[in-house]
């Protein structure tokens, strides 16, 4: 989805219910009461927190994205995300920095006891969206600018290794990381390799590639 990485990361932590509701941290008794901070009565799940709070039910109603709460036919928060893809990917963007503002109000309220009027939230995601836009385009077109890998490889001098790594993203879901190490005359000292179950990005999967070796 094409959203910024800490709302991509968020939609993560939803999805693999560690997003610290209340629900949550009364699951692993850390706290007494799992009661929703806004004061409905409501049992705090996520999905409670995100989709279905009466705070924000005007708010998804003005945003035009309600429909990306409509969890029937889903068993779970992955399910929901899924049927995302039917959407208008203008909705499922919106939405996305929608329910990023939402948890950010909620953290507002229980954190600060505070509360920002719906005019402002939602202008609030309307400016994440264009700003995101803008900027997505400009990663783009570094990314097309810098993807070429050089043709040819260098040895190091004498005494060293160098070490390659390399991530294949080729398998949705699946992330394959790679280790060569060679000395000055092209000879492979060590090779390492693992198969990961992850979404990462190419940059991340890069970079965990480095911190394997
Ligand atoms: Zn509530």
């Amino acid at each position: 989805m094409e959203v910024s990485p800490k709302v991509r990361h968020f939609l993560w932590k939803l999805c693999t219910h560690t997003l610290p509701t209340r629900g949550v941290l009364f699951h692993r008794h850390l706290i007494d009461e799992a009661v929703c901070p806004w004061g409905c009565g409501e049992h705090e799940s996520a999905y409670h927190a995100i989709f279905t709070s009466p705070r924000f039910e005007e708010v998804w109603m003005d945003s035009g994205c309600s429909r990306m709460r409509d969890n029937s036919d889903c068993d779970t928060m992955c399910d929901l995300v899924v049927k995302w893809k039917q959407l208008d990917l203008r909705i499922q963007v919106k939405g996305a920095f929608l329910m990023w503002c939402i948890w950010g109000e909620r953290n507002n309220k229980v954190f600060n006891d505070k509360s920002t009027p719906n005019s402002v939230l939602l202008r609030r995601v309307d400016r994440l969206v264009e700003e995101y836009g803008k900027y997505a385009v400009n990663i783009y077109r570094q990314q097309g600018r810098v993807s070429q890998s050089p043709r040819y490889w260098n040895p190091p001098s004498q005494g060293c290794w160098k070490i390659n790594v390399d991530a294949s993203l080729a398998t949705e879901g699946w992330v394959g990381l790679g280790i060569i190490a060679r000395d000055h005359l092209g000879g492979v000292r060590f090779t390492a390799t693992r198969r990961t179950r992850a979404f990462w990005s190419p940059e991340i999967a890069e970079a965990k590639a480095i911190e394997m070796e």
